[in-house]
């Protein structure tokens, strides 16, 4: 039996973070998870600035390390492609991580960024990682969390579980939270290699075409002229239009004749494979007696652009700053616990519910199209939705009707 204050059950991104954080602040932490590392994870393998800098706050010297690593591809912008094919490209602007000579984001193979993070978790003393351990059952005695595995042959004792087992958690129920298809999407991920007509800054690049939306078709580039190409929608739409994506994935490539040329000398590198998105569309219970829940297991991917990695890193820092309170106080129960909850929000709902907005807006493609076409001939409103990327004073300026208005006139 294994006795420890905190426990975190998932080593992704979000628990990583939260195991990492617990340790900056002396706390010890036993973190679990049910694969064996290196492991892959379907994802897009988009990695934004917001993930530089929780890693910056976390130890200055990771993003250094890790631009030494050869497994990722620096990104300085994105490629909106609009349902009338117009594109509009937007530098990234993360000053804080470009004055430090880091790149404004990123794209890397989840299977090695995961691992990155992963081994600095391992070789942490105040983190005891238990591998290929996956936790059946969660229960409460005491006052105290038990935790074991399906063999029966580890049994973890705590005072309070970090859940951050992902998307497919099984104790994100204990809050609640239930696979809700208006908030849910579902997407598909391929590798690629020769796929042409790349932006020279790696931008990645969201191809918004009229019969995926509310959903978009990406193509990010990886080291090595490799690229992940995949496809999300929501899951009411594929159940409501009964949408196959690997189909409609093939049918995109082979058939939209900017991305057929694209594609005409470009070989898959791995059949495309799927996985759930829940998404931060609506609030829920975030924690109860004795846990808290982070990154997907909270359901808190953007509504829009389907990043989870830097939304499941901060709310692994968070759980673990409110981890801290709870031991201060020796107070684990559901109304303490709240706090976290309150805290997590705080951060990042309004983020959210703009995302949201912006996903709403997708239901109007002339509207999305014609903003595209301003923006491609307005420099102004080009560095205007710039800013927006990062900043969220200038993106609620998409709410307000004026900012439409001003857009007819100019
Ligand atoms: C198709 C697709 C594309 C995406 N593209 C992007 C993108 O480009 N950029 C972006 O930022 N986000 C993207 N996302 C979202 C992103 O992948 C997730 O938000 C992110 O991985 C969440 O991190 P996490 O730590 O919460 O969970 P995960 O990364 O899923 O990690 C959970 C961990 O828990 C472990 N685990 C599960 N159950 C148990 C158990 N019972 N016991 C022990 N361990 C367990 C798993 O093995 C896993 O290692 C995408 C998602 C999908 C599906």
């Amino acid at each position: 039996m294994i006795e420890t204050e905190v426990c975190v059950v998932g080593a992704g991104p979000g628990g990583v973070s939260a195991a990492m954080f617990l340790a900056k602040m002396g706390i010890p932490s036993v973190l679990v998870d049910k694969d064996v590392f290196p492991r892959d994870k379907i994802c897009g393998d988009g990695i934004s600035g917001w993930v530089l800098n929780i890693m910056n706050k976390l130890n200055p010297e990771l993003n250094k390390k890790l631009a030494l690593e050869p497994i990722q591809l620096n990104s300085w912008g994105a490629r909106f492609v609009a349902p009338n094919f117009n594109q509009l490209d937007v530098p990234f602007k993360n000053e804080d991580a470009i004055q430090d000579g880091l790149p404004a984001g990123f794209v890397s193979k989840r299977m090695d960024f995961d691992y990155f993070l992963f081994k600095e978790a391992k070789s942490n003393p105040l983190i005891t990682v238990l591998e290929g351990v996956t936790i059946v059952e969660f229960k409460k005695e005491n006052g105290f969390a038990w935790l074991h595995n399906k063999e029966g042959n580890v049994n973890i004792k705590a005072k309070l579980v970090i859940f951050a087992n992902g998307a497919l958690s099984q104790y994100s129920k204990l809050s609640g939270i239930k696979m809700e298809k208006k908030h849910y999407v579902a997407g598909i991920r391929t590798y690629y290699e020769g796929v042409s007509g790349m932006h020279k800054k790696n931008f990645i690049e969201l191809h918004f075409l009229k019969e995926l939306l509310p959903g978009y078709l990406w193509i990010f580039p990886l080291p090595n002229g490799k690229a992940n190409v995949g496809l999300g929608m929501r899951s009411d739409k594929i159940s409501k239009h009964k949408i196959n994506l690997k189909e409609k994935l093939k049918e995109a490539i082979e058939t939209v004749p900017y991305l057929k040329e694209r594609f005409k000398d470009a070989n898959i590198l791995d059949e495309a494979k799927g996985f759930g998105l829940p998404l931060g569309s609506k609030k829920r219970e975030l924690s109860g007696d004795n846990y808290m829940l982070v990154g997907d297991a909270a359901s808190l991917i953007d509504p829009f652009t389907g990043e989870g990695i830097g939304n499941a890193m901060a709310s692994g820092m968070y759980a673990a700053e409110h981890a801290k309170k709870c031991i201060e106080a020796k107070d684990f129960s559901a109304a303490f616990m709240k706090g976290y909850d309150k805290y997590t929000y705080n951060k990042i709902w309004k983020e959210l519910r703009l995302s949201k907005f912006m996903q709403d807006l997708l239901n109007f493609p002339w509207l999305f199209s014609w903003v595209v076409n301003k923006a491609a001939s307005n420099k102004t409103l080009r560095e205007t939705i710039s800013c927006m990327l990062t900043d969220l004073d200038v993106r609620e300026n998409l709410k307000k009707p004026s900012f439409y208005f001003k857009l007819l006139f100019n």
